[in-house]
């Protein structure tokens, strides 16, 4: 009796959790989940084209909505601060942008696996972008001491070649000294001992030990040329160097963009620069053309993306990044989402959909 009332009871059972798991399965596959995202314009991470959202990060989001049918809505956040807020008070349920997966967050927050290598990168202005001219850098080399120094040093040199030339040549027919006398002959002398000097020289001596003693001379000639250029390139490489910012230790005192509440402007704060905090990245552009700021200092993909394009020609990066980070996924602390996203974008890795959305906006061509 007992017996048959269990069966019974455990018949329904399986019909009630057969059900409810039917209707489950057809919530999941027929109806799409409304997820509300925040994320942030960082090029090319996100891109804002008319209205329309694209980029690394939007190509993956829809790659993976696709995957979990999920109908994303987006909001847009100022600055990566306001992003986080949205996260932490639950208004989304998660935001994707450039978002770096940092300890402190971490604390607060729940991260995807890292979607992307990133990490910090100086840029400064180009060499040749305003201010520094090559022509002036080349007018300021000619009227320097360094040459002054060596047009001393050559017109020393060329008083001895002058006056055994001078000697050798004043009774010489068609010799390069045309009188026998001192003034002017010495002046021919010292012409043709100048234009030697520098590999220049209109005439030869027609007497036979003058000749042996030019082609000394033009030796002598060639090495002091050599030895000078040697100097003009180092003196330039010097000053380009000096007063430039060639790593990170050389950005202590200097001023620096960097958005606002970023991991950049952390890192920055402690290598003892000025940070200058705007919220779009294309403000920091900007200042730095401007001269607002005499660098930037922000993740590697974002900047090296404005480098080859917009920035091109008129932006230098200085170095590698010289902090590694990863960007992430970011959720409220446990969100259900998550663990799925999880799944999906190691799929995504697996099956190679990951590497075709990398390729579309990291590709080196
Ligand atoms: N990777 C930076 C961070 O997470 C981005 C900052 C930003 O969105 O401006 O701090």
């Amino acid at each position: 009796m007992y017996r048959r009332y269990i069966s019974i009871v455990f018949g329904l059972l399986v019909v009630a959790v057969m059900g409810a798991a039917g209707a489950f399965a057809q919530d999941n596959s027929g109806q799409l989940r409304e997820v509300k995202v925040v994320t942030r314009v960082l090029p090319p991470m996100v891109i804002e084209r008319e209205k329309a959202l694209t980029g690394f990060s939007m190509d993956l989001m829809d790659e993976l909505a696709n995957r979990l049918k999920l109908k994303v809505s987006y909001t847009i956040a100022p600055d990566v601060r306001a992003l986080l807020e949205e996260v932490r008070t639950k208004r989304v349920e998660l935001g994707i942008a450039a978002i770096s997966i940092t300890a402190a967050r971490e604390a607060e927050f729940d991260f995807s696996q890292p979607m992307l290598n990133a990490g910090l990168q100086i840029m400064t202005r180009g060499q040749t972008a305003g201010g520094s001219n090559p022509l002036g850098d080349m007018l300021r080399l000619l009227i320097s001491w360094t040459s002054l120094a060596w047009l001393g040093i050559g017109a020393l040199l060329i008083l001895v070649p002058a006056h055994i030339v001078w000697f050798l040549e004043r009774r010489h027919p068609e010799g390069i000294v045309p009188t026998t006398k001192y003034m002017p002959g010495i002046f021919y002398a010292l012409y043709w001992a100048a234009g030697t000097l520098v590999t220049q020289a209109e005439s030869a001596p027609k007497h036979a030990f003058a000749r042996v003693l030019a082609v000394l001379w033009m030796f002598t000639g060639v090495v002091f040329v050599a030895l000078y250029t040697a100097q003009l390139t180092a003196t330039l490489t010097v000053q380009q160097i000096a007063g430039g910012i060639n790593g990170p230790e050389d950005l202590a005192g200097k001023r620096v963009a960097v958005t606002a509440g970023s991991t950049a402007a952390a890192a920055v704060r402690e290598l003892q620069a000025q940070a200058v905090e705007v919220r779009q990245i294309s403000e920091a552009y900007d200042a730095l053309q401007n001269r607002t700021v005499d660098a930037i200092v922000f993740d590697a993909p974002v900047l090296m993306y404005y480098a080859a394009n917009e920035g091109k020609g008129r932006v230098q990066l200085v170095g590698a990044p010289f902090r590694k980070e990863d960007y992430g996924i970011i959720f409220p602390r446990g969100s259900a989402l998550r663990s799925e996203v999880n799944v999906a974008l190691l799929r995504m890795r697996e099956d190679g959909a990951y590497q075709r959305i990398h390729d579309r906006w990291f590709a080196t061509r």
